[in-house]
């Protein structure tokens, strides 16, 4: 079922949705004039392309609290501290609904559910934005993430409408009569062209087969390890744990997880002060052969989404699709 809503009901739209989520998450600009995506408050939203930051944030936060401990009597008391909010999202990009996709493998599907991702994923409605226009650097066509996966409502950019694509039963109990008409309309067009492309033909074998290409060594020589990659990516998960004191007693404590990034050398380390990636080389090989072969081959879907961040964040312009197309012009040495 198609509907048309006005553009200008848009702001009517999300005071609605309101009044049934406990937090309604749009893009729109932060104070530093970075795109991502946060709580509305009737600010002016970011629609012309995607957001610099994912909502990555609202999925597996950079920062947070999993239990909290008391010690009572000989023993602990252990209480998990599940983030149990209802949410919307507005405006997800497509290619961020595949990274929603790709983490669900993981975090849900693969090895049993990981409750701290599952609660908040399960109580979040999506309602994703198509694009109209290729965004900088993204090359989610080569990447067959272009078409939006896995969302509740979708949106299409329509002069001065918005065209609405209902998805799933929970899309359907948002769409009000005050704001949305049915439209018998065909669903507009979903083709963007991006200026970016990867080959992707044997991409997994061809990046194995090159692991010691030179070109590892010369991209990752301008490298700072500032992980403003590994940071703006909508998929990438790694993270740390910590345990705090609760300030002020003796008794209580809290545990906490934080995003971490391969693109740091502590973060190799492990017992006996062994460190397993010394190299930034190795780092940076780390990263594009996670992204493009090693997630494929244990999970059957690409770890990268195509949407170009990791290139437009990166201040020395390491470029994860220009690595990725001097490998594959290699290939297995025979091709030129
Ligand atoms: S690796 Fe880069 S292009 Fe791929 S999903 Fe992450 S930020 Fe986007
Ligand atoms: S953003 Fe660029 S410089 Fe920073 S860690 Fe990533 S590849 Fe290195």
């Amino acid at each position: 079922m198609n509907y048309i809503i006005k553009k200008e009901d848009l702001p009517k739209f999300l005071e609605f949705l309101q009044k049934k989520f406990d937090q309604v998450i749009v893009p729109a600009k932060n104070k530093t004039d970075a795109t991502c995506f946060q709580q509305y408050s009737g600010q002016e939203l970011f629609l012309e392309t995607r957001t610099d930051f994912s909502a990555k944030e609202f999925f597996r936060p950079a920062k947070e609290k999993m239990f909290s401990f008391k010690k009572k009597n000989s023993s602990f008391n252990v209480e998990p501290c599940f983030d149990t909010a209802k949410r919307v999202i507005f405006g997800i990009r497509p290619c961020e609904t595949h990274a929603l996709h790709a983490l669900d493998v993981l975090f849900i599907k693969f090895f049993g559910e990981d409750r701290f991702y599952s609660i908040r994923r399960k109580n979040t409605v999506v309602i994703a934005l198509q694009c109209s226009k290729a965004c900088e650097n993204g090359f989610c066509t080569s990447l067959g993430t272009s078409q939006a996966t896995g969302h509740d409502l979708l949106f299409f950019e329509r002069g001065s409408d918005f065209f609405v694509k209902v998805e799933t039963e929970k899309g359907k109990e948002l769409i009000d009569s005050k704001f949305f008409r049915h439209t018998s309309d065909a669903l507009p067009s979903a083709d963007i062209s991006c200026k970016n492309s990867l080959d992707t033909e044997d991409i997994e074998e061809n990046l194995y087969a090159n692991f010691n290409h030179p070109v590892w060594k010369e991209e990752s020589e301008r490298c700072l390890s500032c992980t403003s990659c590994t940071q703006s990516c909508p998929t990438c998960y790694c993270y740390t744990t910590k345990d705090e004191f609760v300030f002020g007693s003796d008794t209580e404590s809290e545990r906490f997880r934080f995003l971490d990034s391969c693109q740091l050398k502590r973060f190799t380390e492990v017992a006996g002060n062994h460190v397993f990636r010394p190299s930034r080389e190795g780092r940076l090989r780390q990263f594009v052969l996670h992204k493009l072969s090693y997630y494929r081959e244990q999970y059957g879907v690409h770890l990268c989404i195509g949407c170009g961040r990791c290139i437009t964040v990166c201040p020395v312009k390491i470029s994860l699709v220009e690595i990725a197309n001097k490998i594959q012009k290699h290939g297995l040495g025979a091709k030129k």
